[in-house]
């Protein structure tokens, strides 16, 4: 059985393969092994705060109530951290930081919030937006100076062009992958207990209906985790559930390739919904392209600002300027495969850099050195690419890209015409749900009717209410540590106050 401790181990081993192999390692791993004789009910066990996953939201949760003296144990279902965090290249989104500030960068809360507003279409619970705006930057220096997180230099995201992602200094692993191990470290180093193979299964009531435990099955039997303080849930959003995503989002975005993990399934939801928690925002989610064989990740070249995107049958089906996640989600609602490429010429400075780091990865790149020999390879007719260049060529000329069906409206376009020719595959993915029971500013989970239930609390992708439609780069993260600091915060106070 994989240990925690081994789980480290093999981190250490996986940091030398580069980050792409931590995530496949990750996703490659095999299902804990359960044993079939599970007919014993083993005595329950009670702590003050009981936490479910091994997330970024459930550790930062477990480690913030014990330095306020609380005992937590953290339950998860797998037998390592299996959620989206060791997936995430570990960006977290702040404003007005020290390192921000350290680099020139001075953004204010303001600007920041309206931000965070605009992206979520206005419908972000405002409360939820100002807690994140209050509490991040402290949170990120609680990262720092309490848990030890190196950060890297910050860089300027693509969109929309401020200084706002600090990175986790990944040090050869994802930024993410690398905060869970500072986390999981952090959790060793004060004997948090962290529990594998455990899985919350039923939320248990008391008299009142306020939550006092979790029935879960572990490997050696069904077993009562009791809580004297809280519940909290922290098992991610469901994005790898299909017929969650279908019946929340509709099937064609059921098909989107898994950017993240396999194991976060929706018990956010399938726990809390027949309490009558309130659900919100179920059918956003964030979505972004990958390479389903390999998990390379193709963004910097269909986000290249050239090129045109063709489906499996070499016709254009979107405009070029599309975001990376607009180009995914037209991908896998408008191809029949959920299939598309990026087809782009030396003309692109990077182009042959980007197909050496695919090729790397072991990720299809098809090069050829005339648009016919490109299609042939392809298993299309020579003239699809002749007829195509020729007509985009002629369009970028005339200053006509627009007038192109579908329109083409890049600001810079080059022409294709330059040797080797390259198309890049790729997919729409799914990087994460943003439904969930709904939380208020305490990170507490609240019913149907707007009321807190006692003893329940949501953290990370578990929590609705927060993101929709988008997210600032880096925010989840950031919302995963501001409300699991806040959940445990909440439970210590009632904890004096008993
Ligand atoms: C490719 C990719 C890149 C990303 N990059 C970034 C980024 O740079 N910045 C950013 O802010 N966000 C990023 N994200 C999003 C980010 O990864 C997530 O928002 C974040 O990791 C969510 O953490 P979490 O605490 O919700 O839990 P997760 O890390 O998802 O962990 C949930 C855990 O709960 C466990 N679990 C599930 N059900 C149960 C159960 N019943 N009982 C016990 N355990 C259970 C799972 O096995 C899992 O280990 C990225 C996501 C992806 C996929």
């Amino acid at each position: 059985m994989l240990t925690r401790r081994n789980w480290l181990k093999a981190g250490v081993a996986a940091a030398a393969a580069g980050t792409a192999s931590v995530a496949q390692a990750a996703t490659g791993k095999a299902a804990p092994s359960r044993k079939s004789n599970i007919n014993k009910t083993l005595p329950s066990e009670t702590f003050d705060c009981v936490i479910l996953g091994a997330g970024t939201g459930s550790l930062v949760t477990a480690i913030e109530a014990f330095d306020r003296g609380l005992k937590p144990v953290v339950l998860e279902k797998m037998s390592w951290a299996a959620g989206n965090s060791i997936f995430a290249s570990g960006g977290i989104a702040a404003w007005g930081t020290d390192l921000q500030k350290a680099q020139g960068f001075n953004e204010t809360k303001e600007a920041f919030r309206a931000d965070m507003m605009k992206v979520s279409q206005n419908r972000a619970d405002p409360a939820l937006v100002d807690t994140y705006v209050e509490n991040i930057g402290p949170d990120i220096e609680w990262l720092q100076k309490k848990i030890g997180v190196k950060f890297a230099k910050i860089r300027s995201l693509p969109w929309p062009l401020l200084h706002r992602m600090i990175p986790v200094d990944g040090q050869g692993l994802t930024g993410g992958s690398r905060l869970i191990r500072y986390l999981l470290a952090a959790c060793d180093a004060r004997k948090i207990p962290v529990r594998f193979n455990t899985k919350g299964l039923k939320l248990i009531t008391d008299n009142q209906y306020r939550i006092v435990g979790v029935e879960c099955l572990t490997d050696d039997g069904l077993k009562n985790y009791m809580a004297r303080d809280g519940v909290v849930i922290g098992t991610g959003g469901f994005s790898a559930n299909r017929a969650m995503l279908c019946r929340y989002m509709g099937g064609p975005l059921s098909r989107l390739v898994l950017r993240g993990s396999q194991y976060v399934t929706g018990e956010n939801v399938s726990m809390t919904e027949p309490l009558g928690a309130m659900l919100v925002h179920m059918d956003q989610f964030h979505c972004g392209p990958i390479v389903e064989n390999t998990h390379a990740n193709p963004n910097f070249v269909i986000d290249a600002g050239t090129g045109l995107d063709v489906n499996c049958q070499g016709q254009r089906f979107m405009d070029e300027v599309f975001t990376y996640t607009q180009k995914s989600m037209a991908t896998a609602t408008k191809t029949a495969e959920n299939k598309a490429y990026h087809i782009i010429d030396a003309n692109w400075p990077r182009s042959e850099m980007a197909a050496k780091k695919f090729l790397g990865m072991n990720s299809e790149v098809i090069i050829a050195n005339t648009p016919e020999e490109l299609a042939r390879k392809m298993g299309l007719k020579p003239e699809v690419f002749t007829k195509l260049f020729a007509e985009y060529n002629k369009a970028l000329a005339d200053g006509k890209l627009k007038e192109m069906n579908p329109p083409c409206s890049l600001k810079d376009p080059k022409p294709l015409n330059k040797p080797p020719y390259y198309a890049f595959p790729f997919q729409g993915g799914i990087t994460a749900t943003f439904g969930g029971p709904k939380i208020n500013s305490k990170a507490q989970i609240v019913s149907n009717e707007g009321v807190p239930f006692k003893g329940l609390y949501a953290v990370g992708n578990a929590a609705g209410g927060l993101f929709f439609g988008n997210y600032i780069g880096g925010s989840q993260l950031g919302a995963a540590t501001v409300f699991g600091r806040i959940a445990a915060a909440d439970m210590a106070s009632k904890h004096k106050n008993a």
